[in-house]
């Protein structure tokens, strides 16, 4: 068995991971989305009314629009499916203010995992929903100097496909580029919509919990949950395992 199992869920094939995808907002980069659509809900509705975790379960890995129609219909905005275009364009020029701004930070542990897994010559994808995934990844420099950007073979951030998260379709076609079967694939996500995504494509999910949300992503059935990726055994890896670092 090479992947840590929850409780109760019986034993998955045996399978050997070789590769990884990253989710990209909340996994690498604390990135302004959230903030940008509270920040734009003015005019459409009350911003305190949209809290971390209403963005967890509406609106985190959703395609723009999509994800702007479920913020509404979520807090009960009348004819929210036409007044999601006006709500995503103000998102989108708000996110776009706050990332000139330098509104954007890589979490370290996240920059030191990149780095391990690619020092083991893994492959290595990136996969967000969102449009503006690659010019926030572009300025943030690992150790070597090279924008993070540069780290991942494959990257398939705001390709236009059919339906978003939880439907594993962004996931599969990172596989595919990576040409790795998704079965030997792990995926590191931060919404629970994501790690449904994961494993309804074949590949294991490691959550990574940064908000204190590791239940919701226990229940989403994450073959992990770590709040650090500096808790994933690097040395394990090199078997194909996907496991916790001794304490
Ligand atoms: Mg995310």
């Amino acid at each position: 068995m090479t992947v840590c199992e929850p409780a109760g869920r019986r034993p998955e094939q045996q399978r050997t991971l070789t590769a990884v995808i990253f989710d990209v907002d909340g996994v690498l980069l604390a990135s302004p989305h959230e903030r940008a659509w509270r920040e734009a809900l003015v005019g459409f509705a009350d911003p305190a009314r949209f809290t971390t975790a209403m963005y967890e379960a509406h609106v985190a890995g959703k395609p723009r629009l999509s994800g702007a129609r479920a913020a509404l219909e979520a807090l009960g905005v009348p004819d929210a499916g036409r007044q999601a275009v006006a709500y995503a364009e103000h998102k989108q020029k708000r996110l776009e203010e706050l990332i000139h701004a330098g509104s954007i930070s890589a979490f370290p542990d996240a920059l030191r995992f990149v780095q391990a897994v690619g020092a083991l010559g893994w492959p290595m994808a990136v996969a967000s929903s969102s449009k503006n995934a690659n010019q926030m990844m572009q300025p943030i420099r690992l150790d070597s100097g090279q924008s993070l950007l540069d780290a991942f073979s494959a990257n398939v951030c705001g390709r236009d496909l059919l339906e978003g998260k939880p439907n594993p379709e962004i996931f599969l076609l990172a596989a595919a580029e990576l040409r790795i079967e998704p079965a030997h694939c792990f995926v590191v996500e931060d919404a629970p919509a994501g790690i449904e995504a994961a494993r309804a494509g074949g590949m294991a999910a490691l959550g990574i919990a940064r908000l204190g949300d590791a239940p919701l992503l226990q229940a989403a059935k994450a073959d992990l949950v770590v709040t650090s990726l500096d808790e994933i055994a690097i040395d394990a890896l090199v078997d194909g395992h996907l496991s916790l670092r001794p304490t």
